[in-house]
């Protein structure tokens, strides 16, 4: 048998469904899905100092900046839960952040084994987005998000591709056809 891939990131734009397939992902492996942005949003409604710190910028669908975000992961991927793998859902989403996961994964003698890239048309992400109206998606918040992905994560594709890391995904199907690819690519080894 093929050694499955466990330690994943999930690339997409917003809408593109990641956090879906990370979490149905998660289970068939076994392992956590750590998502940042779940994350954050927890922190905002527990009104923790870093909840607090974050709010506005989550609100405006900028980035909260990548010495914050490090912190969060490095000790997220810490516990125990996650040391047989994980798959990440919203991180990194810049160059400096995939610098920060290489140095965090290396400090742990581990290393990534797959970056699972869910594509979807443009189109189709703003009209998911409206759909879903969470509290942070009205349509100016929505727009900013996709150009701060463009302009922000769409580089870290490259990065991946570069490694031999990147697995496209068509995610414009239904979520059990994306659910399929995605584990039988996992299967596939790395
Ligand atoms: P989406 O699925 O729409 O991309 P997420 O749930 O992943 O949204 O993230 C929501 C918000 O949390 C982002 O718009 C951003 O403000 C913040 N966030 C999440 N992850 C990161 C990160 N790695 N770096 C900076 N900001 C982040």
């Amino acid at each position: 048998m093929a050694v499955e891939a466990r330690r994943i990131v999930f690339l997409g734009a917003p809408g593109s469904g990641k956090g879906t397939q990370a979490e149905l992902l998660a289970a068939a492996l076994g392992v956590p899905a750590v998502s940042t942005g779940d994350m954050l949003r927890q922190a905002v409604a527990a009104g923790t100092p870093l909840g607090s710190r974050v709010e506005s910028i989550l609100k405006a669908g900028e980035l909260v900046d990548d010495a914050t975000m490090g912190d969060v992961v490095r000790a997220r991927l810490g516990q125990a839960d996650a040391a047989a793998g994980f798959l990440l859902d919203g991180y990194p989403r810049t160059i400096a952040q995939a610098d920060t996961l290489d140095s965090i994964l290396e400090e742990a003698g581990v290393a990534l084994d797959l970056v699972l890239q869910v594509r979807v048309p443009e189109k189709e992400l703003v009209r998911r987005a409206l759909d879903r109206r969470r509290e942070d998606d009205t349509e100016e918040v929505i727009g900013n998000r996709l150009a701060v992905y463009e302009e922000s994560t769409r580089p870290l594709i490259g990065l991946y591709r570069g490694r031999g890391l990147l697995r496209p995904v068509d995610g414009n199907q239904p979520v059990e056809s994306v659910a399929a690819t995605i584990l039988a690519t996992v299967e596939a080894g790395v």
